[in-house]
């Protein structure tokens, strides 16, 4: 038996528990992985909370990554023993995900444990972090530059955000941290935001072209914030769009892509192809600092998880959220 969160679903409406499970019934897969940690990502908070339909069928594990020791391989690139990390492919939404003792997947869905991460510090990143990552590459493949001017961090105060700040930071860009939080500037400034804004200024509808100001943007909020800021970029400026925290609609103009010849970049993790998750990896590796690592990211236990669903998607959660499963593990 193993602890675990299952998201049940009886008459209509679903509910997670803590609870515990056998590993016969863990679904199918080439690959049993022994979980050390894993994370709570927006999407797992939406699944546990039922606030959004991310759970494609019932009874589900949530948790959308994680990171552990191969227990038991029929795939050729695992042995037992080896430490892996998964994100996206579906598990946790439509696969048994990584909120439990011991998670079964497809081997093909596993990247190595990148070195010299320990299995905890990969979970601090979690999938936020490598999403983080791959909308800093995003900007890099659109020529965005350290010295170009300023590049914005929308959401600064959470997940993607925070690893996004401090990754850009560390890279050179002179970053400007957004957030509804004014109270985590010190935070924020810490993980090297040069500035931090309210968002209360990008929050209502703006001109279809604003005084041209950021040479680059991470935008994890969506809605009228990223609307407005397409309308603020400058002259060929790229905007990563990875989130909608604050709302899946875009209230935009054509303006700022045919005037100013801006780009949109949307970055997807869940599907991303495994060449760019091992080079997301390694970047994350060589970027990112582990001292502001270990600063934006608090420990909670399993049975800490539903609870805390509820204060992420309320915004009230600092950075990012690690889950160890096992007692054991580094
Ligand atoms: P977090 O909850 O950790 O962070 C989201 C942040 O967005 C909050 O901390 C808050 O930042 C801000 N925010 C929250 N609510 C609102 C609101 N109503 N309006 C504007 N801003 C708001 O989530 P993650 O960082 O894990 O994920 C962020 C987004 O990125 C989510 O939408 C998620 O689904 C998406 N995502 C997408 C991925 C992909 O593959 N495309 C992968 C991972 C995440 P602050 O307090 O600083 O304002």
């Amino acid at each position: 038996m193993f602890d675990a969160i299952l998201i049940e679903k009886t008459e209509g409406a679903s509910r997670a528990i803590l609870t515990g499970l056998e590993e016969a019934r863990l679904p199918a897969g080439d690959v049993t992985v022994r979980v050390a940690y894993s994370t709570l990502n927006y999407k797992d908070a939406l699944a546990i909370t039922g606030q959004a339909p991310v759970v494609r069928h019932f009874p589900m594990v949530p948790g959308i990554d994680f990171a552990g020791t191969v227990e038991h391989s029929d795939n050729p690139a695992y042995a037992v023993g080896d430490q892996v990390v998964l994100n996206g492919w579906g598990v946790g939404e439509t696969h048994w995900g990584g909120l439990a003792g011991k998670a079964r997947v497809k081997g093909d869905w596993l990247v190595p444990l990148q070195a010299p991460f320990t299995p905890r510090q990969a979970m601090a990143i979690g999938t936020a972090g490598y999403t983080a990552m791959l909308c800093v590459m995003a900007l890099e493949r659109h020529g965005v530059a350290p010295g170009q001017g300023e590049v914005l961090v929308t959401g600064a105060a959470g997940g993607v955000g925070s690893v996004a700040v401090a990754l850009l930071a560390k890279l050179g860009h002179q970053v400007v941290a957004m957030t509804g939080r004014p109270e985590e500037a010190p935070f924020l400034r810490a993980l090297g935001a040069a500035e931090v804004i309210d968002r209360a200024g990008y929050a209502e509808p703006g001109k279809p072209l604003a005084r041209e100001r950021w040479a680059g943007a991470v935008d994890v909020v969506g809605g009228q914030v990223l609307a407005n800021i397409c309308a603020a970029m400058r002259y060929r400026g790229t905007v990563a769009a990875c989130g909608l925290a604050g709302g899946m609609a875009l209230p935009a103009t054509v303006a700022p892509f045919i005037l100013r010849g801006v780009t949109l970049a949307g970055v997807d993790s869940v599907m991303c192809p495994r060449e760019d998750r091992l080079d997301a990896w390694r970047r994350l590796a060589r970027d990112l600092d582990i001292a502001r690592l270990e600063a934006l990211s608090t420990e909670i236990p399993l049975s800490g998880a539903i609870g805390a669903a509820e204060r992420l998607l309320a915004g009230r959660v600092r950075g990012r959220i690690v889950i160890p499963l096992d007692p054991g593990a580094p």
